[in-house]
């Protein structure tokens, strides 16, 4: 494809505003079209802050993915001078019985040279002393992890595509029966269309994406930290992931209080529910935090946020063409770990947008299956 095509981008999430950005950057004339503001509160990429990551078990292709994006995060924060990220470190608690998955993250590791420490409880405890340990076998900790700020992340690759000469605009785009996109009801006229929509993609393509999207709801709980204790929050405290517990969490971040979700998956209506979080998942996510972090005991929810994942059957992203319309490009399939790898996601779905190179075959929408928790790239 020539430099200097039309494309337009549709939806301003991480997914879509990287792609618009790389793609403007390309020298091609790119329309992004939201619904809302981009980085409203209804997105998947809302909220502060996301953990970013290299463990992704036995999974070479994101884990170089994750190295690659920590660097490109890094550069966007020096050019931009936003605090974009921040090096706490992730530590991985391996339940006894069921460490197949962070043993495979440690082979990964070695194999491609990604630093880390494996821990033993004791060690744990000399070093976060914040975290109780009595059920875990060992834990991977990944020092050059840490956490992006997820709504910043957004509106920072925004303002760069405005300033590098991109075009916003307000609308819903929709899809006729044979899933064309239209805009105000007509079709989306341009060489290319995007399509990052996120979680409502599976809506608007109930043939192509929803047999391969399930949309499901995540509760998420800020917990306050001690009256004149800093130990909770990022820095001395690491992001963690507690796959025994099914459950993750991130520190104390510009005073957001302590971030941790018990994932149980729930249903969403992603247009029509109130973004309430749900109070049995309030007691659940207080007694985890309770039994894990007893400097937390007495401590009090100070913020939360409901909102949704779209997830694959394997976990893996979706960049692939439509199998009717030859200009439409789906970017997105969350599968819960999309946003960390936005800055190098945008760039290879923009490199596969202008005909560079094709899709990887895991990211193809055919063939789809679901993965063992030891196969999957993301424990689940
Ligand atoms: C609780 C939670 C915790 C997470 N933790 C992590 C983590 O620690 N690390 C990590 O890497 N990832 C994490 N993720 C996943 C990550 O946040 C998502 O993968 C990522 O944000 C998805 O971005 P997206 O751009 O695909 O979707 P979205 O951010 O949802 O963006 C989609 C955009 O499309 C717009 N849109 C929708 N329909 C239309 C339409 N018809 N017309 C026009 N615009 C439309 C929407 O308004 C929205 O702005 C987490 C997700 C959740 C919910």
């Amino acid at each position: 494809m020539r430099t200097g095509s039309d494309i337009i981008v549709v939806g301003a999430g991480i997914a879509g505003v990287m792609t618009a950005l790389h793609l403007q950057r390309r020298g091609e004339q790119v329309t992004l079209i939201d619904r809302w503001e981009p980085g409203h509160s209804r997105a998947a990429s809302t909220d502060y802050n996301r953990v970013i990551r290299s463990i992704h078990g036995r999974d070479d292709f994101y884990t170089l993915w994750a190295r690659d994006s920590w660097n490109r995060w890094l550069e966007l924060q020096a050019e931009t001078g936003q605090q974009l990220i921040y090096q706490c470190g992730a530590l991985i608690l391996a339940t006894e019985g069921h460490c197949h998955w962070e043993d495979d993250t440690a082979d990964t590791f070695d194999r491609m040279g990604v630093p880390y420490y494996k821990f033993s409880p004791s060690d744990i405890t000399a070093r976060f002393p914040q975290f109780k340990v009595d059920d875990i076998a060992y834990g991977l900790f990944e020092p050059e992890a840490g956490m992006v700020m997820a709504h910043r992340g957004v509106r920072t690759a925004l303002d760069l595509f405005l300033a590098a000469g991109g075009t916003l605009k307000r609308g819903r785009v929709t899809t006729d029966g044979e899933e064309r996109p239209m805009l105000d009801g007509h079709p989306l006229e341009a060489d290319v269309i995007v399509i990052a929509t996120g979680p409502w993609m599976a809506d608007m393509f109930p043939r192509t994406i929803k047999p391969i999207g399930t949309v499901v709801g995540v509760n998420v709980f800020y917990t306050s930290t001690p009256d004149g204790d800093d130990s909770f929050d990022q820095g001395p405290m690491p992001c963690w992931i507690d796959h025994g517990q099914g459950s993750f969490g991130l520190p104390s971040t510009e005073g957001s209080g302590v971030k941790a979700a018990v994932v149980i998956p729930s249903h969403i209506d992603i247009d029509d529910s109130e973004r309430l979080v749900d109070q049995a998942m309030l007691s659940r996510t207080r007694s985890y935090i309770q039994r894990r972090f007893p400097g937390l005991v007495g401590e009090r929810v100070v913020d939360s946020k409901f909102n949704q994942i779209i997830l694959t059957p394997d976990t893996h992203f979706i960049v692939d063409w439509h199998p009717q319309h030859e200009n439409v490009l789906f970017a997105g399939g969350c599968s819960g770990h999309l946003y960390k790898h936005g800055p190098v996601f945008g760039d290879f779905v923009a490199g596969v947008a202008v005909g560079d190179y094709g899709t990887a075959d895991r990211f193809k929408i055919a063939g789809r299956r679901k993965l063992t928790p030891q196969e999957s790239p993301s424990g689940r």
